[in-house]
């Protein structure tokens, strides 16, 4: 290939991806004085980084596979609007050799490794057979060509139990199973194949020796055209669930400086054996004392910003550079260390649900501003949707200090000062996950969080006094401002004003819907002389000052920040206490408490059918598996609510089922029901 004609000047990107990688990379190609193409779906009209790109091509329907995987769609929208090159962003086509390969032969530049280099790094297998050669440390196990149950049985036992199975063509922690057991082997395999085979058309595995308590470092290289090859230091990404990140930092907090070293140096190893070009990750597990070549990833990373950070180097405008031709403009000698970066990323999902992609309108969306050390790379607005179609991170929060226990209070205070309504979000989880003195003692491995996963998803604190008279105030404000102009309103401070005192009484229950547990009552004594607000025996002086997302609340004397969002009866408030949700109760509303019934066995989101694991007829105990489906990319497996017969299967695999729809039904058996 010809290097001139791969990598060269150019003034228009087409950015193919969606979310806040393309909004990151627009943000820099703008910087940098490029034309900005954006892509979209039909799902993506009014999406963020459409409306940021100075021009957007729609690509076809929301399915992935019809609109940002389409490679064929995506030249034709780089030819339409005289775009000359392509950054692909990470996830989707970022890894595809092909769509490098297609680009190339359309006469655009691919930002990123040629498809050659893809082609050697991008299997897990075939990478791994590369650093075998180059001499790089390697986790022990099989990545042969041969995939029979017989030889992969063999593999496994000649490994050793534990042993990890996983897709060679695998990303996102997906088509991998932990293998304790011969007997396990089996059916690990077929769902890892069937996962991967559905994520990745492919569904080729290696085995590998499970490292125990595993840590994930990993290390930041960058290669330009010239023969020029940095690493730009290591990251810790050991907070994991399901092999997914959640909590990246730069650098680790588990190697000395001397192992940093020799990690960099392996990493550099690894890239250099394929004469590297462009931004790539080499990942390594590590037993907490050596470090073992994993994969390399031949594209940017979601959790680039915290080696950004740490470095002051934006790793987008050096990929752009690269794909210019040009020489990287540091040496190895000359990129420094500063500092501690940490990362969380946001997602749409219900961590006490089990993790369960929330999808809807973002109602409310108020993060932090970015100063004093923090960085938000955001792919969503308030009033913007998440759709079903795609990953659900919304976006992440980075915070830079001097040091990791700075860097953690400043990421906690920003998630706990952003407020994300109409989804459910991950962000009081992170705030609980980095705030855990085993986490800030860096005393964690990969399996951190399943296992603490209580102490992580805690019970909602239950409102006291500050919350109610909160409630009560929210309510005012907000009367107070839609009354604004109508003259009859008693909370205006002008115009009527009743005579002598009044008195309001409110109750509210925690939760939304109708609420549960005990009305909690207070009253609101208004008119003549100051207001005040009674509970109980104790009556309360307050005074409320309206400010941008809710307001100031001075009670007793002391003065205290509220955010607050109300719909309708339902309220939510931030104090100082925590994030409480609350129903107003409506005296005439004839409430009463509700209980959900949860003997529907319905799809809890849109997705595919992809197993069914018990016959109609059978007897289940409850949570019995019944079967599987593919909810935006993960498996979900619905159980049986109670101890009961299958009655009916009312879906078969294959099947695309809507949100809501029931799929089996299991009667509970008297003689087993509790
Ligand atoms: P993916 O392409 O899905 O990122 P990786 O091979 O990078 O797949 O593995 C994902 C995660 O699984 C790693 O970050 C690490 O936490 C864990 N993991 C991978 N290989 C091993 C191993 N051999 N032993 C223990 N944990 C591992
Ligand atoms: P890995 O997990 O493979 O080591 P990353 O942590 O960089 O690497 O995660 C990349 C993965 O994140 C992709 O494979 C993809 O499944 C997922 N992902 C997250 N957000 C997005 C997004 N906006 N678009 C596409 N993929 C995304
Ligand atoms: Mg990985």
């Amino acid at each position: 290939m010809d290097r001139t004609r791969l990598y060269r000047r150019f003034r228009t990107l087409l950015i193919a991806n969606r979310g806040e990688i393309a909004c990151r990379v627009i943000r820099t190609a703008r910087a940098m004085g490029l034309r900005t193409v954006a892509v979209y779906s039909e799902a993506d009209r009014d999406a963020m980084h459409v409306a940021l790109a100075d021009e957007a091509v729609l690509l076809g329907p929301a399915r992935a596979r019809d609109s940002y995987l389409d490679i064929e769609r995506l030249i034709e929208a780089a030819r339409k609007t005289g775009a000359e090159a392509v950054h692909p962003g990470y996830g989707f086509l970022s890894e595809n050799a092909e769509f490098a390969q297609a680009c190339y032969d359309a006469g655009l530049v691919f930002v990123g490794p040629t498809a050659e280099m893809m082609n050697a790094m991008g299997s897990k297998s075939g990478s791994k057979a590369l650093m075998e050669k180059a001499g790089v440390p390697l986790v022990s196990g099989y990545h042969g060509e041969a995939q029979d149950d017989a030889t992969l049985a063999k593999a496994a036992e000649k490994v050793g139990f534990p042993i990890l199975v996983k897709a060679s063509a695998g990303g996102g922690g997906r088509g991998m199973r932990i293998v304790r057991s011969a007997a396990e082997l089996g059916p690990a395999i077929v769902s890892a194949k069937r996962e991967a085979k559905a994520a990745f058309g492919d569904d080729r595995m290696l085995i590998e020796k499970y490292v125990d308590n595993p840590r994930h470092i990993e290390v930041q290289i960058i290669g330009d055209s010239h023969g020029n090859l940095l690493s730009l230091f290591e990251r810790e990404c050991t907070l994991q669930r399901r092999h997914q990140k959640v909590i990246e930092e730069a650098p680790s907090p588990t190697l000395n400086a001397a192992q940093r070293e020799t990690v960099c140096a392996a990493a550099r190893k690894a890239a250099g054996a394929v004469n590297y070009v462009g931004a790539g990750t080499i990942e390594f597990v590590s037993d907490g004392k050596d470090v073992f070549f994993i994969e390399m990833n031949t594209r940017l990373q979601v959790e680039h910003p915290v080696t950004e950070l740490i470095t002051g180097v934006d790793l987008v405008e050096w990929q752009l550079r690269v794909a210019f031709g040009e020489a990287l403009p540091l040496k190895q000698d000359e990129i420094k260390l500063n500092g501690h970066a940490i990362e969380a990323r946001v997602y749409a999902e219900n961590p006490t649900k089990n993790f369960m992609p929330s999808v809807g309108r973002i109602s409310t969306w108020r993060l932090p501003a970015e100063t004093g050390g923090l960085r938000i790379d955001a792919g969503y607005r308030e009033g913007d949707s998440v759709s079903p179609y795609y990953d659900a991170m919304l976006a992440k929060m980075i915070a830079w200090a001097p040091t990791r226990e700075v860097a953690i209070d400043r990421l906690n205070r920003a998630l706990e000062d952003s407020d994300v309504r109409g989804i459910v979000t991950n962000i009081p989880f992170l705030s609980a996950l980095i705030t855990h003195p085993k986490v800030r003692a860096n005393a964690i491995d990969t399996g951190f969080i399943e296992r603490e996963l209580a102490v992580l998803t805690p019970a909602a604190p239950a409102p006291g006094e500050l919350e109610l008279c909160a409630a009560v105030a929210a309510i005012v404000n907000d009367e107070r401002q839609a009354a604004q102009g109508e003259p009859r309103s008693p909370w205006q401070t002008f115009g009527w004003q009743p005579v002598g005192r009044r008195q309001r009484n409110f109750a509210f229950r925690v939760g939304h819907g109708v609420g549960h547990g005990p009305e909690q009552k207070i009253a609101l004594n208004y008119g003549s002389g100051p207001s005040t607000l009674v509970i109980g025996e104790r009556e309360l002086a307050f005074a409320v000052a309206p400010k941008d997302g809710g307001f100031d609340l001075t009670l007793d004397g002391v003065k205290s920040s509220v955010a607050a969002v109300i719909d309708g009866h339902e309220l939510y408030l931030r104090t100082r206490n925590g994030r409480f949700d609350l129903h107003w109760v409506d005296p005439f509303g004839g409430e009463s408490e509700e209980h959900v019934g949860e003997d529907k066995i319905a799809a809890p989101l849109p997705g595919t059918v992809v197993a069914v694991l018990a016959e109609e007829g059978a007897k289940l105990e409850k949570g019995a598996p019944i079967l599987t489906l593919e909810v935006m990319k993960m498996e979900q497996t619905l159980r049986a609510p109670y101890a009961g017969v299958l009655k009916s299967i009312k879906c078969k695999v294959g099947d695309i089922v809507q949100e809501g729809i029931e799929l089996a039904v299991v009667e509970a058996s008297g003689e087993w029901h509790e």
